[in-house]
């Protein structure tokens, strides 16, 4: 068997040991004799494997007990709309901050259901760059300020908080959770979607403050009532069961690897190894500020365009795939989430160096 390594920006790489212990389990999860891809979910098995996911959950992030914890479906699209369903209550506004595609496609979605104050708008910059809290225009009557903390095709990550005014705050903390430390009580909610940080597609969790949530408009689908599902522990609906497991064992992978403070480190020295070499040269270009470079997805060009996709075959050639960049971006975008290990990062900055020398 030769892994590669998968620079994917998600579904994305999975560690090795959660993939070996999903494959011996398969067939036969822990002699019950049913594989988790057929066990029921009100089942004894299954309900202490989600009660471990969100003890687990809790613990590496910190999550104090006025959050509650959901494993819903639907993607992090779907709570482009649940967000403000379910937190606007009787108001009418709510204030986005606009730094790229993600962020555009929650604006998007938002203007089915309110206001949508666009408080800041990178396109100034080309959504490179993250405009100054003292630039911000926040509706001060809206129910929230929402976010998108790593823009996951743009690279652009806040590396602070945006706290304004006692403003409750909404982050879509797909392509970086439990990449870092989060400080989860300055938040109203949370959401990400599973295939980056969190195991494989279909499952996304919510992180929300109960009292902040308010009733759903009427009419509105009973799934889409967070309400609902918290009623329900998140059985409201047939859950994720097999994306949920692996979940799981993602947590336990994490805290075994030293949870967030060391995952913080390797995260923090494995994106600073490719900016380096992104700014050893004119060679490759990055397009984004240096203080909003992302830790978890590097985008960049080459110079000259031409070679890029030569650059791509060839790394491809050598174990380093899925370094494509977005359908709509174009060019070369790294993903360096948790289960990319150092040594991959190394060997892409190796390759992209000897590109380098090989083409000067
Ligand atoms: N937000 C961000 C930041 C993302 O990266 C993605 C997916 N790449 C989404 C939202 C949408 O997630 P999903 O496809 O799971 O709905």
């Amino acid at each position: 068997m030769t892994r590669v390594y998968n620079f994917g920006a998600g579904p994305a790489m999975l560690p090795e040991a959660v993939l070996r212990e999903v494959r011996q389990e398969l067939l036969d999860y822990k002699d019950s004799g049913i594989s988790m891809l057929e066990m029921g979910h009100r089942t004894e098995t299954f309900r202490a494997i989600a009660a471990q996911a969100q003890a687990d959950l809790r613990e590496l992030m910190g999550i104090p007990d006025e959050y509650a914890v959901l494993f819903l479906h639907g993607g992090a699209t779907l709570q482009f709309a649940m967000a403000p369903l379910n937190l606007l209550g009787s108001r009418r506004a709510a204030n986005y901050v606009n730094t790229g595609y993600w962020s555009a496609r929650a604006i998007r979605e938002a203007r089915g259901f309110c206001a949508v104050n666009v408080a800041a708008d990178g396109d100034t910059s080309g959504y490179t760059d993250i405009l100054p809290v003292s630039g911000w225009r926040v509706d001060t009557t809206g129910a929230y300020l929402h976010y998108t903390v790593n823009e996951t095709i743009g690279g652009v990550e806040f590396h602070w908080i945006p706290q304004i005014q006692g403003m409750p705050l909404v982050a879509d903390m797909t392509s970086m959770i439990l990449s870092r430390a989060v400080d989860v009580t300055r938040y109203a909610l949370i959401y990400a979607s599973a295939q980056k940080n969190l195991g494989i597609a279909g499952l996304t969790v919510v992180i929300v403050r109960r009292d902040l949530l308010r009733p759903v408009p009427s009419g509105t689908p009973s799934m889409l009532d967070l309400r609902e599902h918290i009623k329900a522990d998140s059985l409201f609906t047939t859950p994720p069961v097999f994306a949920w497991y692996v979940a799981a064992k993602m947590l336990t992978w994490l805290k075994t690897e030293g949870g967030i403070p060391a995952a913080t480190e390797r995260n923090r020295r494995k994106a600073a190894l490719l900016y380096a070499v992104l700014d050893a040269s004119g060679f490759y270009v990055s397009p984004v500020a240096h203080t909003c470079r992302s830790w978890m997805n590097i985008p960049f060009t080459l110079a000259e365009r031409g070679l890029e996709t030569a650059f791509l075959q060839q790394a491809a050639s050598e174990g380093l795939v899925g370094l494509a960049g977005h359908r709509t971006a174009g060019g070369v975008r790294a993903s360096l989430y948790n289960a990319m290990p150092e040594a991959g990062v190394r060997a892409l900055a190796e390759f992209m160096r000897e590109f380098e020398r090989s083409r000067a």
